[in-house]
């Protein structure tokens, strides 16, 4: 039920997990983050229950410039850490966290992707299986993936952040009637369901539309529309204390 992603900071992990306790009002049954080094070292820690659950299970060898995190609200599957998010592609690429609901996942899984064993019951790693899908036969990058993946999904509300292994330091954002923000700071940037979640870290927001697909790296925030066409957008202040 929230959202949290952040690249380009030495302390993407405390970013993640003090900005989903600030989203830990809008309720939520468990929690979890993905985070990566750039130099090959990554980490995925979930479990149920509160965001102070979670930190305990968050050693102190987790550590990493950019990642993701998400707090769950289970629509299709159980309570679980194998449901909760991010939730990850057979061989291990993609990332996913989701807020929402995929209408049509049961024909996509039947569709396209007969041929995966999955780890969980979401909607959602219908999702992150289909994108590893497209890239792998379809020969296309994380952001052409996505975008072809997104195509799919049928009348559903989301808010999806993607990370690719093998493009570390890139986040992938897309939404459909639910809430996401960019954040914008000095050589890193976040991503939140709610801009009380990254006020310790920037008051600087760019709001995003339903169809837009943006590519946020430390330096960099690309916003394009559904056709592909670069959008540009400035930024909104948010004028309130941490
Ligand atoms: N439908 C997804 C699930 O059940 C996401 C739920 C949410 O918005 O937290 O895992």
């Amino acid at each position: 039920c929230g959202i949290v992603g952040v690249t380009g900071s030495d302390n993407a992990v405390k970013i993640l997990l003090e900005g989903l306790q600030k989203l830990e009002y809008r309720g939520y049954d468990s929690a979890g983050i993905y985070v990566n080094d750039q130099s090959g070292q990554d980490y995925l820690v979930k479990e149920k229950g509160r965001v102070a659950d979670l930190k305990r299970e968050v050693g102190p060898e987790v550590h990493g410039s950019t990642g993701i995190g998400h707090t769950r609200w289970a629509t299709h599957g159980g309570v679980s850490v194998a449901n909760a998010h991010p939730q990850v592609s057979q061989d291990n690429r993609f990332y996913l966290v989701h807020n929402g609901v995929i209408d049509n996942f049961q024909e996509i899984r039947s569709d396209y992707l007969s041929d995966v064993s999955f780890t969980s019951q979401t909607d959602t790693e219908v999702v992150v299986q289909l994108i590893d899908k497209f890239a792998i036969e379809d020969k296309l990058n994380a952001h052409d993936a996505f975008v072809k993946a997104l195509t799919v999904l049928k009348g559903s509300s989301y808010a999806f952040l993607l990370m690719d292994r093998e493009d570390p330091d890139t986040l992938y954002v897309a939404k459909n009637k639910s809430p996401l923000l960019v954040g914008v700071g000095d050589g890193f940037n976040v991503v939140c369901s709610d801009a009380s979640a990254m006020l310790r870290e920037t008051h600087d927001f760019l709001e995003l539309l339903d169809g837009e697909i943006v590519t946020i790296k430390p330096n960099e925030v690309k916003i394009e529309d559904k056709d592909g066409k670069p959008v540009e957008r400035d930024t909104f202040h948010v004028d309130m204390d941490a």
